[in-house]
């Protein structure tokens, strides 16, 4: 099994109605480059794309295969601003730095529809907005709060508060409360946006190869990548490897935590948009959030349930179907044709951790939110490199603690605490 499949990739959607795309070769003996990029999702891909397009010769190493970690196997779901919504960004930050930091997080969006544009990438993208759902009526208040910061301090207009009828006027699900609804969100076929941006990479002649995991990074002297099977001499370099990084760099695995979701989708339906008006992308205020979508070809993409233990659920389509029953009992006799899984990394804070060593770069845990982040964290590390790190120390100044007893104690103490939350959402 390769490095990057497992959890069900092989038979998930993505995989069955993925673009052709020629694969890359394996790494021999030594190479050159001025920037080597450690991991091929989306952060490597468009870190590997802004150096390329800086004129700087760009190879990346990805252990499996290249948009086959969280990259290819999300929800699909783009939503505008960071994990923490906009007031939390305020109380945590301060105005002015919460706005600085939301300014960014537009640029984000910004930049990934300029790039799926640019690359004509076919990656299904549908950009009618993204609806939080409220799963409780105290929900509301937030989700006002969340409106007027975003108005008054964010200067964004494209974000309002739904009525429970407004909200069941879009979604015909069960438990819904009301909701918040962004225009600036959307969705998108999640392997094929990666897919794209890779052979968008090829074609700035970014040197990529699969199969190639790196197995130490020496960043001494400039930067040293060895595979098994060869090693990349570079003047900088990017670790990209979210939450498949393991023990590659001991430093900064304990500020990260994998946690495994799963989605499923089911047959195409007859009357898709009776469940989902406006091919809206949609997610519930739950701490265990629920999150779907219609395909392009009609049938519901359905994410919920997230486990804390290492194994896999023994059925991952009845674990998820049983939460999407809950929302859409009237999918009892719908056939679930893919089940996948995928690991998150999250942070202590929700916030990424983007910092480096000397010459070697690095960007991960955007904590279940990294479908839009990356184009600007590949376009900002490529700006560092550059010798403009402005905007990268800003990234930088976001660095979360570590979790309670580093990578070895981290998960048994998460996991009490994450039990503690799914609790509380069913009280
Ligand atoms: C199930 C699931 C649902 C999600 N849903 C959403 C959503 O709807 N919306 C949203 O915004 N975000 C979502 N996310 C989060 C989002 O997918 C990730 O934040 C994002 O894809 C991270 O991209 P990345 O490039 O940093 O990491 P990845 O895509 O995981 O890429 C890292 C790559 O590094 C490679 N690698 C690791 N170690 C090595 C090594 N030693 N040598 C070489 N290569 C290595 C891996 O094989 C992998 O391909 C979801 C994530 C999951 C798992």
């Amino acid at each position: 099994m390769g490095f990057n499949s497992g959890l069900g990739m092989e038979r998930s959607y993505y995989v069955a109605t993925a673009n052709p795309f020629a694969s890359a070769p394996q790494l021999e003996g030594e190479a050159r480059a001025d920037v080597v990029v450690i991991g091929g999702g989306y952060t490597g891909l468009h870190a590997a794309l802004n150096a390329a397009e800086r004129g700087y010769s760009v190879a990346l190493l990805e252990a499996g295969r290249i948009g086959w970690g969280a990259s290819g196997r999300n929800g699909g779901q783009m939503i505008p601003g960071w994990r923490k919504g906009a007031a939390e960004l305020v109380a945590r930050y301060g105005k002015a730095q919460a706005r600085r930091l939301f300014d960014l997080a537009l640029e984000a969006r910004a930049l990934t529809l300029e790039r799926i544009a640019r690359h004509d990438i076919r990656c299904d993208l549908r950009s009618n907005g993204h609806l939080t759902a409220a799963a409780k009526p105290g929900d509301l208040s937030w989700m006002r709060t969340e409106a007027e910061t975003l108005a008054g301090v964010m200067d964004y207009q494209q974000a309002r508060v739904l009525s429970a009828e407004e909200t069941r006027a879009r979604v015909a699900a069960q438990g819904v409360h009301g909701g918040l609804l962004d225009a600036g969100g959307g969705h998108l076929h999640p392997l094929n946006y990666a897919l794209g941006l890779a052979d968008a990479a090829r074609s700035a002649g970014v040197a990529l190869y699969e199969n190639a995991r790196v197995v130490g990074v020496d960043a001494q002297r400039g930067v040293i990548a060895r595979t098994e099977t060869g090693a990349v001499k570079a003047r900088y370099g990017v670790l990209a490897c979210d939450a498949l990084l393991h023990g590659l760099e001991p430093r900064i695995a304990g500020r990260i935590m994998p946690v495994a979701n799963y989605l499923i989708a089911t047959e195409p339906l007859q009357r898709p948009q009776d469940l989902i008006a406006d091919q809206l992308a949609v997610s519930d205020s739950r701490f265990v959030v629920n999150y779907f979508r219609l395909s392009a070809d009609g049938r519901l993409v359905f994410g919920g349930g997230e486990r804390y233990t290492p194994a896999p659920p023994a059925d991952i389509e009845a674990f998820v179907r049983r939460h999407m029953l809950r929302l859409f009992p009237q999918l009892r006799a719908a056939r679930i044709d893919y089940a996948w899984g995928g690991l998150v990394s999250i942070t202590m804070t929700r916030m990424p951790h983007i910092g480096r060593f000397g010459d070697l770069f690095y960007a991960h845990g955007y904590s279940g939110q990294g479908v839009l982040t990356p184009a600007l964290v590949g376009k900002v590390l490529a700006e560092a490199m550059a010798g403009a790190a402005e905007r990268f120390d800003v990234l930088a100044g976001l660095a979360p603690p570590e979790f309670p007893g580093g990578a070895a104690l981290r998960a048994p103490l998460h996991v009490l605490g994450m039990l503690w939350y799914a609790l509380r959402d069913r009280l």
